[in-house]
């Protein structure tokens, strides 16, 4: 046995086989279909030679076993069917997707809506879509299914991964990760713990651990290779008390969000895509306090277009109904980089054309996305924030852009409604400027993660600082109250939504400061909530 130490970024703990990741392994991109008439006859094509496969195989299992033979057929069925065709061709001409990209939106968009569905037929049918649909991507030259992580769920061993490549991945078949880079902060960190898998940073991955048993240890950091029977034993009994303790919080699934004495507070989830509502439903958060709504912009050729920004609000507003959504406009930049964006390369990225600047500076990408949340608005609650303020300035840029939007869906007799905004407090400047801030707004979101490396100057992803970075810094917390305190002069709601609003340990300091509203990833609902329940503000 060997025993490697590293730190936890989200507890938990796993048992499995390692699997070795290196960069460069097949991933769909969606790019931009040159014809829709050609993507159109790629994909009968694809379907027409997939179809001839599995009846060879139909015929060639028929006579040895029938049970197996009977799949083939049901996959054929499947493939032929009227459904199955036009969902795929609609989906090629309403969004303009190359044929393996519509195939694998259709995949999961099917995988969506069947999950958490326990019918056996349910589970054959998946395993069918999910079958056809990865032979289509084949032939139709995409490769597999975004990063192939096998049949069996693994411990994902790796150098580093992009916030893209942790959110392609599918999270059914990651039991964890263990990362040489990265750190608590970083957004790839943040991903893994919205998919609830436990991750560490900071343990020299090798690749000749590949295919050996592993634990992972999310609480105190440990990775065990080849661990010895005993250290295994310990190890499953307390996966399976890990997992009482989960189900244990269950019980305020239904709770209100209010402490001991009284005090409603609002307790949302900070998500990053749209198949991390399952989760927020699951936990029964009030509502999202923050959807980093750039993730949507990576890992892709070209900007997602209004159309379908527009239907991932709308389906958003819809599934949230009367609980709020709070979208960030989209935050990229720095760390969160498409090529299409073609930002040019800047010495200091952290501090470059990122969040609001970049946007105000592709105004025409701001813009769709605007009209995008502004449409979705009729459909349920909705506001947005704005992301790495740091003056008034820019509040005057996006409150002329938005009046345009405004006149043009009114113009159009395009339904919206008049949401909320808010503004995310992620700088110093912002913080010092508050009060002029909050006049403007409904709201006001701490940005704990990027104040914390701007008031520190010191880079949050950087692991040579992991022990100096530091968000509960007195100057951090001294910030949150200044704010807190600006934001309730002018009559506006502060909340924070960096990690540290999952501390536990300083619900009831926050509470104290007076915040209204704490979001935190799906997985810390639970626990939040039990510890607001049990802060009485009336006691001194
Ligand atoms: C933050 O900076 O605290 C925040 C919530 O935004 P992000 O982590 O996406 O930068
Ligand atoms: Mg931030």
């Amino acid at each position: 046995m060997e025993i490697f130490k590293g730190t936890a970024t989200f507890s938990g703990i796993a048992i499995g086989k390692i699997l070795y990741y290196s960069r460069g392994e097949y991933q769909i991109r969606q790019s931009m279909a040159g014809s829709v008439k050609k993507e159109i006859l790629a994909f009968r094509d694809a379907s027409l030679h997939a179809a001839a496969d599995l009846k060879s195989q139909y015929e060639e299992k028929r006579l040895l076993n029938q049970q197996e033979a009977y799949a083939f057929f049901r996959q054929i069925e499947l493939l032929e069917s009227e459904s199955f065709r036009r969902a795929i061709e609609d989906c090629i001409k309403s969004e303009k997707v190359n044929a393996a990209y519509a195939v694998m939106l259709n995949r999961d968009e099917m995988t969506e809506t069947f999950r958490g569905l326990e019918a056996s037929f349910i589970a054959e049918k998946l395993e069918d879509i999910r079958e056809i649909s990865g032979c289509l991507i084949r032939i139709l030259g995409g490769s597999s299914a975004r990063i192939n992580l096998g049949d069996e769920p693994v411990i994902l061993v790796t150098e580093s991964l992009s916030p893209t490549e942790i959110m392609e991945m599918d999270k059914n078949r990651l039991l964890a990760v263990v990362m040489h880079h990265g750190s608590a902060d970083s957004h790839t960190s943040i991903v893994a713990k919205t998919m609830e898998i436990p991750t560490l940073v900071d343990v020299m991955a090798d690749d000749e651990w590949e295919g050996r048993t592993a634990i992972v240890d999310g609480y105190t950091g440990t990775l065990y290779i080849d661990p010895d029977e005993e250290v295994l034993k310990e190890y499953k009994l307390r996966l399976e008390a890990d997992r009482k303790e989960k189900e244990a919080l269950l019980r305020f699934r239904d709770e209100t969000d209010e402490t001991a004495d009284g005090k409603k507070i609002g307790l949302y989830a900070n998500i990053g895509n749209m198949s991390d509502l399952n989760n927020v439903l699951y936990y029964g958060a009030a509502g999202i306090g923050l959807l980093r709504s750039e993730f949507q912009y990576l890992g892709r050729e070209s900007a997602p277009r209004e159309s379908e920004l527009f239907q991932t609000y709308k389906k958003l507003a819809e599934v949230m109904g009367d609980r709020p959504a709070v979208i960030r406009t989209a935050d990229l930049g720095a760390d969160k980089q498409a090529a299409y964006l073609d930002i040019p390369e800047e010495t200091n990225p952290i501090m470059g054309n990122r969040g609001i600047r970049l946007c105000l500076d592709r105004e025409k990408l701001f813009r769709a996305q605007l009209r995008a949340i502004y449409r979705a608005s009729a459909y349920g609650s909705l506001a947005m924030m704005y992301p790495m303020i740091s003056s008034e300035k820019e509040l005057d840029e996006i409150e002329a852009i938005i009046r345009e939007v405004k006149e043009e869906l009114t113009g159009k007799k395009v339904p919206f409604r008049d949401i909320e905004t808010g503004i995310m407090i992620e700088t110093p400047a912002a913080v010092m400027i508050a009060r002029e801030l909050a006049k403007r707004v409904d709201f006001l979101s701490i940005g704990t993660n990027d104040l914390t490396q701007y008031t520190l100057a010191m880079d949050r992803q950087n692991p040579l600082l992991k022990d100096k970075y530091d968000d509960h810094h007195p100057a951090i917390l001294r910030m949150i109250r200044m704010v807190v305190d600006a934001g309730h002069q002018e009559g506006c709601r502060v909340g924070i939504c960096g990690e540290i609003a999952a501390d536990t340990q300083l619900t009831e300091t926050f509470l104290r400061m007076g915040v209204d509203f704490l979001s935190v990833v799906p997985a810390c609902i639970l626990p939040v909530r039990k510890a607001l329940r049990e802060t009485d503000l009336g006691r001194e």
